[in-house]
């Protein structure tokens, strides 16, 4: 039921505390109706009548910006005077050079160059990046797997970003300035059915990924779209958040999409990778029991450090053996994030009976074949599994400041090497993610 609340709006004007004290009461709280008492108001306003008039426009545009009235009950007079966004005052750092890495040519490396620091505009943000995750599906943007459009180049790529708001554009009430923000991937509209249903990487009037159609976070600043940002959790690091865009909340949407449960035998591929590693937790948060797939001992040591009951190595003669030896009727669950066509096949015969096998990393040109006699034998079930949800991306963030998800970022270099860390990468010698910290952002926080 709504509650009317009768506003003396001129003990309002004349007590700037109290005014403050009724927006925090009233702003945030629903079922509330605010009457202007404009009774009140004449009696207080004396002079000519269009000095009253005058003081009415300027108290129904206070009243407006406030939220205390809709705009359209303001009426007429609004419509010469239409209320301003709230617009942060936008800091001198937001303009001059900044450090930052460039792609000229789709399957070429970076180079570390300055350039103009972003501008912001409506309905955006701009962020200081504090550091940016490095890993493979970077690599594979770069590489110009996704997209090889002349006009996106020359580029800044990263799209695991966390940083803090410094300036906001017209129209943006959310983040605020000085808000420690991660970002999601995706340039979704937000307005078309599928980002309503929280599917923001189905959007129909998708845009294309940060870091690719737009510059991304390799770079000392970033300006994104506002509903692209969402807050870091209090006590989770900005190296450790760096994780949660892409390699945390990426393996929440294979488990709900897999709907993993106590049950389910969970098979990994790519266990220690950036999205592995984490896979290979989530799944567990779940509830199931997970077997990892990688090469090497010391990968396999980390995978079996974070919660898999058995690692097994890739690379020797048979390799499914062991799997089938741990699970003798099949796994009920299988995660390809490698998405070869070798892996697919063992993902598929290491099934059990109404197995789901969910796939995630895909080529240009890449297949395999599948019969639907094999489908239907066992009834098994193909998912794809595309990026994670908005609302997904706020989960993964809750599940790491509960110190449910660990995340596993093991090399951390300035901007200017990340190099050095894209080089580990192509040569599957890097454990779970990295990360690269701009010059800036390593002299404010030496830890
Ligand atoms: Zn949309």
């Amino acid at each position: 039921m709504t509650k009317r609340v009768r506003l003396l709006y001129v003990v309002a004007r004349d007590r700037p505390d109290l005014k403050e004290r009724l927006t925090a009461a009233f702003l945030d709280t629903d079922n509330v109706e605010v009457i202007v008492d404009r009774r009140t108001t004449r009696t207080a306003d004396r002079g000519s009548k269009v000095d009253r008039e005058r003081r009415l426009m300027d108290r129904d545009s206070d009243l407006a910006a406030l939220g205390w009235i809709p705009h359209s009950e303001a009426g007429g007079r609004l419509a010469r005077h239409p209320p301003r966004p709230r617009r942060d005052r936008i800091p001198a750092m937001t303009s001059g050079p900044m450090h930052a890495q460039v792609l000229h040519e789709w399957g070429g490396e970076v180079r570390y160059e300055t350039v103009a620091r972003p501008s912001v505009v409506a309905g955006e943000v701009l962020i200081e990046v504090e550091a940016c995750s490095v890993g493979l599906t970077v690599l594979n943007y770069m590489s110009g797997n996704h997209s090889r459009r002349p006009e996106d180049l020359p580029r800044i790529p990263g799209h695991e970003i966390v940083g803090r708001v410094i300036a906001t554009g017209d129209g943006v009430s959310s983040p605020r300035v000085g808000e420690r923000v991660l970002t999601h991937f995706y340039l979704f509209c937000g307005a078309c059915d599928l980002c309503h249903l929280g599917h923001e990487p189905l959007c129909r009037n998708l845009a294309g990924q940060v870091g690719v159609a737009r510059d991304g976070g390799y770079a000392e600043y970033v300006a994104l779209p506002a509903r692209n940002c969402i807050a870091v959790p209090d006590g989770v690091s900005p190296i450790a958040a760096t994780a949660i865009p892409d390699a945390i909340a990426t393996p929440l949407h294979v488990s709900r999409r897999a709907a993993i449960a106590p049950s389910d035998s969970v098979m990994v591929i790519g266990a220690a990778g950036g999205v592995g590693i984490h896979m290979v937790q989530m799944a567990r948060v779940f509830g199931g029991t997970v077997i990892g797939i990688d090469r090497g001992e010391e990968r396999l040591k980390l995978v079996r450090e974070m919660g898999a009951v058995a690692a097994f190595d890739s690379s020797v003669p048979d390799a499914a053996q062991p799997v089938r030896h741990l699970a003798p009727r099949g796994v009920t669950v299988a995660v390809d994030l490698v998405g070869n066509p070798a892996t697919l096949r063992f993902c598929l015969d290491a099934l059990a009976p109404r197995g789901r096998l969910v796939v995630l990393t895909t080529f240009p040109g890449l297949a395999t074949e599948v019969a639907p006699r094999e489908l239907v034998a066992r009834e098994l079930a193909i998912l794809g599994s595309r990026y994670a949800s908005r609302w997904e991306l706020g989960e993964a963030a809750r599940l790491v400041a509960e110190r449910r998800i660990t995340p596993v970022v093991t090399e951390v270099v300035p901007l200017a090497e990340v190099g050095s860390l894209h080089a580990k990468l192509r040569g599957g010698r890097l454990l779970g993610r990295g990360a690269v910290v701009p010059a800036g952002a390593a002299a404010r926080s030496p830890a």
